[in-house]
């Protein structure tokens, strides 16, 4: 069954949903969530079976990738469980995972058997004392252990997400670039963005500019890689020796709101358009009442018709969402 596909009024096409599946997270990183914070109640979040039957109403309206996140979704019990339910689905084509790695020397192997192809992993420093300032927490080289149990699982790429805030780790650019070449994994930089806890300022975004000249001086010289895509949101490159890959993600500098194609579930079962959006509708009243999937779908459609332009992060107008991020799901 095919349906009129996911367009806003910005002719966005919609294929891309992000499903948060817990708040929870065992690190606290100080640029995405309070040290001290209330979860969300077991109950409040969606089931498996809730969210499977929600991902098989939109995959007719042209939904076919989706990406688990959280809060740290290898917190919620059985994942592997729920990536089987949803590699199942006609039609959806690629799902994919972004993780703090804490958890993944043990689920990798479990994920992959699932049907998991594509994995995400979240590090900003390769040195211990700064990695306990940023998350609050230990845990660096069971991280690194997870990133290389994944990679042993048939993960290929793995990517290795860095956000980076200056003055804080603008200075383990070049160490996590020469780590993940000397892996073979993806390293992909973001810029920091006012979506956390603490106070945001333009002035700690380091710029893709800035990311790509240490890179280049540093570690060797890249070009744009053959599927280089300018609307996409990562910058793709490539070391001119072939060795390994790089991406930035400058969503302040050249945001790609314009080729925007996701929705995002929160883990409580609220949808929202953009991850700065003030509002959000509440999906699970809808999937617990006895709504039909005609009525679930229309408020999808509704939730996409009215998706705002961008995210005004570089204009006056820009407004901080009430969530962070791991509210949200990143
Ligand atoms: N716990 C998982 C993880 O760490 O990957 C998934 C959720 S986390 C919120 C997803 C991503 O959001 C991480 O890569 C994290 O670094 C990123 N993130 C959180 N706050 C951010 C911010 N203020 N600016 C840029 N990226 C941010």
């Amino acid at each position: 069954m095919k349906l009129e596909p996911l367009i806003d009024t910005f002719g966005r096409v919609h294929n891309n949903l992000r499903i948060s599946v817990t708040d929870r997270c065992n690190l606290r990183c100080v640029y995405c969530m309070p040290e001290d914070v209330v979860f969300m109640d077991r109950h409040a979040l969606l089931t498996f079976e809730e969210i499977t039957r929600f991902v098989r109403m939109v995959t007719p309206l042209g939904i076919d990738k989706v990406r688990l996140t959280g809060g740290e979704p290898l917190m919620r019990r059985d994942l592997p469980d729920l990536v089987a339910m949803l590699v199942a689905i006609p039609g959806i084509k690629d799902v994919g995972l972004t993780t703090n790695g804490l958890l993944l020397a043990e689920q990798a192997q479990p994920l992959w058997q699932a049907g998991l192809r594509r994995m995400n992993v979240s590090l900003d420093t390769l040195d211990v004392h700064r990695f306990r300032e940023l998350t609050r927490r230990d845990g660096l080289n069971k991280v690194v252990e997870g990133i290389l149990a994944a990679k042993r699982a048939g993960f290929d790429p793995v990517k290795v997400n860095a956000v980076v805030i200056r003055g804080t780790n603008d200075d383990d650019v070049v160490p996590l670039a020469r780590f993940a070449r000397e892996h073979r994994l993806e390293m992909r930089f973001i810029e920091y963005m006012p979506i956390g806890a603490e106070a945001w300022e333009r002035e700690k975004v380091f710029f893709a500019h800035e990311i790509l000249d240490q890179i280049e001086t540093q570690v060797g010289p890249l070009v744009p890689s053959e599927d280089y895509d300018p609307r996409a949101p990562a910058m793709e490159f490539q070391y001119a020796d072939g060795l390994a890959r790089v991406g930035i993600i400058a969503s302040v500098s050249r945001p790609f709101c314009r080729s925007c194609n996701r929705i995002r579930l929160t883990a409580e079962g609220k949808l929202r358009n953009c991850l700065f959006a003030h509002d959000e509708v509440d999906l699970k009243a809808l999937l617990r009442g006895n709504a039909s999937e005609e009525e679930i779908r229309d408020l999808v459609r509704r939730n996409v018709a009215e998706k705002w332009e961008g995210h005004e992060i570089n204009s006056a107008r820009f407004v901080k969402p009430l969530r962070t991020m791991h509210q949200i799901g990143g």
